[in-house]
């Protein structure tokens, strides 16, 4: 069996990495000062990121996107983790569970979010209802030809800068009494809809989460994502992947983090050495480097 990277999966990892070497890690130093991503720029390196074909590579190709399987995007996702959080997601993957639009829905949220003409976000989490997404108290119940909306999402990341949202609320109950869920695709500039501040975060500088209410909103019936009350089949369906992509990226921080330690412990100096000559240190890094690489 063949464990080596072909060619074109060579070529996308050189081209990522020299995307963040020449075009991300500049502005760096301005995020971890200024905590902000100033728009102007933002928008510099979203059309860059489109122009080296990163933005949205994980999407159909039939739409403009990049088309990358689930291997060759781990492998992307493992080069911009490299970089700040909030630098990286300019060249933004959208939701892959936009595949699941079909009719209408193609052209007015999977198309644009491919493009770069409109920025999706995507709403699961809630305060009371974190990783027991079953307990989420965001519903939808059917009106007429409308969904009406009600409930609050928080730490929903990028909603600030988006147009639409892809949520999860319920719109029912088992035989057990446990919610199901459905999808829906809702546009962020509706009435009854209302971005708020998120939390400060300890790291990501840059980086803006937000907290999302919904009150008696309402969005057309057929803005349903896939069936109803099957939104948790969507959701094992399309949003697995994220944990391969969410893995890559930490084996490339802690690479970085350990790049930094070796290089400071290869010219900090105590006691007449560098400290990296001290067992304590060197054991260390070896636990490190075996940890990261193995
Ligand atoms: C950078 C970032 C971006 C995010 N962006 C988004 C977004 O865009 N949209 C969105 O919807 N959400 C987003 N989230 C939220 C994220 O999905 C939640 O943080 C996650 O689901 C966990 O929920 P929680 O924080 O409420 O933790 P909790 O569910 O309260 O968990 C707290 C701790 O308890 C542990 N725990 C919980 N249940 C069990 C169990 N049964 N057994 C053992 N341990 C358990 C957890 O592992 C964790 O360590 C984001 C989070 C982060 C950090």
């Amino acid at each position: 069996m063949e464990f080596n990277l072909s060619e074109e999966q060579s070529l996308l990892i050189e081209t990522t990495k020299s995307f963040v070497k020449n075009e991300l890690l500049q502005h760096e130093e301005l995020l971890e000062k200024t905590d902000n991503l100033p728009k102007e720029l933002y928008q510099e390196i979203k059309k860059k990121s489109q122009e080296v074909g990163l933005y949205a590579c994980n999407m159909p190709t039939e739409y403009g996107g990049g088309g990358l399987n689930a291997f060759d995007l781990t492998l992307v996702e493992k080069e911009l983790g490299f970089t700040s959080l909030a630098l990286a997601e300019i060249a933004w993957r959208p939701q892959n569970i936009l595949m699941a639009c079909n009719g209408k829905l193609i052209d007015e949220y999977l198309k644009p979010a491919t493009t770069g003409e409109r920025k999706d976000c995507i709403a699961m989490t809630e305060p009371g209802a974190g990783s027991d997404l079953r307990g989420m108290k965001t519903n939808a119940v059917l009106s007429g030809d409308d969904w009406i909306i009600n409930g609050t999402k928080h730490f929903i990341s990028n909603a600030h800068i988006s147009d639409f949202v892809v949520l999860f609320a319920s719109t029912g109950k088992d035989e057990k009494g446990r919610n199901l869920l459905s999808c829906f695709l809702v546009d962020l500039d509706l009435p009854g809809v209302e971005v708020a501040k998120g939390y400060d975060c300890v790291s990501h500088r840059g980086y803006v989460n937000n907290i999302i209410h919904f009150n008696d909103c309402k969005i057309p019936a057929v803005n349903i994502l896939g069936e109803k009350d099957k939104g948790f089949e969507l959701m094992n369906t399309w949003l697995e992947a994220t944990r391969l992509t969410v893995a890559a990226t930490s084996v490339s921080r802690a690479e970085r983090a350990f790049d930094i330690a070796l290089d400071w412990s290869a010219n900090r100096k105590q006691f007449g050495k560098v400290i990296g000559k001290f067992q304590g240190v060197s054991f260390k890094l070896a636990d490190m480097a075996t940890e990261i690489k193995l």
